[in-house]
């Protein structure tokens, strides 16, 4: 597309013709540039907390699953949250292939809708929640102690209709 005809307006077409022709770059040069962007730091799985890095997660593929350090996605992600939570109010979404947090692992309508730091206590003491969901909850109270609102685990199919007030999965939450 003719870089002019991004602009409905003629005042705007014409100063972006005439930056072309006068070779002063844009907004829209730099952007095209920058194609393709990376879609790790969108993910949210891609780190850069210490000189290591910066390290990214491979979400899809056979590529790296653990940073240099060994942190996985759900600490990377956990860790990004905290720090956008120095500036902005921030929920944390992790995508599972489960419903949410079960309470019995096969039963789907089992799911565990909202777990507090007490709460979860409870559950590892009694076994409800064990084996791999057990570090996925520590990220996730670490991510509500360095300052993010809420954490959901959702099933990946549910994260298009997660903005609705369809309220699904798992709320990680302090009380
Ligand atoms: S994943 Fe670990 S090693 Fe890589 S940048 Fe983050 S903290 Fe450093």
């Amino acid at each position: 597309m003719a870089k002019e005809l991004r602009f409905a307006d003629k005042a705007s077409q014409s100063m972006i013709k005439r930056a072309a022709e006068t070779g002063i770059d844009t907004v829209w040069d730099r952007y095209e540039a920058m194609q393709p962007q990376c879609g790790f730091g969108v993910l949210g799985i891609c780190c850069k907390n210490c000189s290591m890095g910066p390290c990214r997660i491979d979400p899809f593929g056979d590529g790296p699953q653990v940073g240099v350090c060994g942190a996985n996605a759900d600490t990377i992600a956990a860790e990004v949250a905290g720090s956008m939570s120095i500036f902005f109010d921030v929920e944390l979404i992790y995508c599972i292939d489960k419903e949410g947090v079960l309470r019995s692992k096969e039963k789907i309508d089992t799911v565990i809708s909202k777990i507090t730091r007490k709460s979860y206590q409870e559950y590892i003491r009694t076994r409800i929640i064990s084996d791999g969901m057990i570090p996925k909850l520590h990220n996730a109270f670490r991510a509500l102690d360095r300052g993010v609102k809420q954490i959901h685990i959702i099933h990946f199919n549910a994260l298009e209709r997660f903005n609705t007030n369809e309220m699904a999965g798992t709320t990680i939450t302090e009380s």
